[in-house]
């Protein structure tokens, strides 16, 4: 059953601010400069791995200045803040990605599951080429090898929230990063 939130017991899980809007702002103009170098102008398909990367992705998007398309696949994983072990597309592409550059936009790599899923199915179809980004890598938590190519911020293992990053469906609207309170 969901456990619907007050404004104060949804004020109280949030612990603390990790990683603010505008050291956020700062890496995504960054990172839109060098996705913006890589391929020439060539086609390119920025796909979001939703629910959690939905707002890094409405931004990295606006960062950029070369022809791109946008898709989402969906991956679910998670049930609160345990990983279930097991990895689910239920959303997949539609594009034949033999024809594009390929950037997969990711909110974090926790165990490493989801991606090597993902990776692993798209680079069966041939993209042109493929290229992992995420706002966020916990190292520490790494189950199966994986690394992205880019990782905007490597943070330590603790469960976050917001810029698109969840907890039972809640805080995905924070502009920042924050660390959520599992003591409550
Ligand atoms: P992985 O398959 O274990 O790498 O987990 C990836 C997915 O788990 C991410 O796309 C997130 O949706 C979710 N996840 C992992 N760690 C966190 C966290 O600290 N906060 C919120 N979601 C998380
Ligand atoms: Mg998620």
């Amino acid at each position: 059953m969901k456990n619907i939130l007050t404004k104060d017991e949804y004020l109280k899980r949030i612990k603390a601010v990790r990683i603010t809007a505008e050291e956020i702002q700062e890496k995504i103009k960054e990172t839109g400069k060098l996705i913006n170098s890589w391929y020439d102008g060539r086609p390119m398909l920025l796909v979001s791995v939703l629910n959690g990367s939905f707002v890094f992705m409405a931004d990295i998007c606006r960062q950029l200045d070369v022809p791109v398309e946008i898709a989402f696949m969906k991956a679910e994983s998670y049930v609160g803040t345990n990983s279930t072990g097991t990895v689910n597309i239920t959303l997949d592409l539609k594009q034949d990605i033999s024809k594009y550059n390929v950037v997969i936009l990711e909110d974090i790599i926790d165990s490493g599951r989801t991606l090597k899923v993902i990776v692993e199915k798209l680079k069966e179809r041939n993209p042109l080429s493929l290229r992992v980004v995420t706002l966020l890598d916990k190292p520490s938590r790494r189950k199966v090898d994986f690394t992205a190519d880019v990782a905007l911020f490597t943070i330590p293992d603790f469960f976050v929230i917001g810029y698109g990053l969840d907890c039972d469906e809640y805080f995905r609207n924070l502009p920042y990063i924050g660390e959520f309170n599992e003591q409550i």
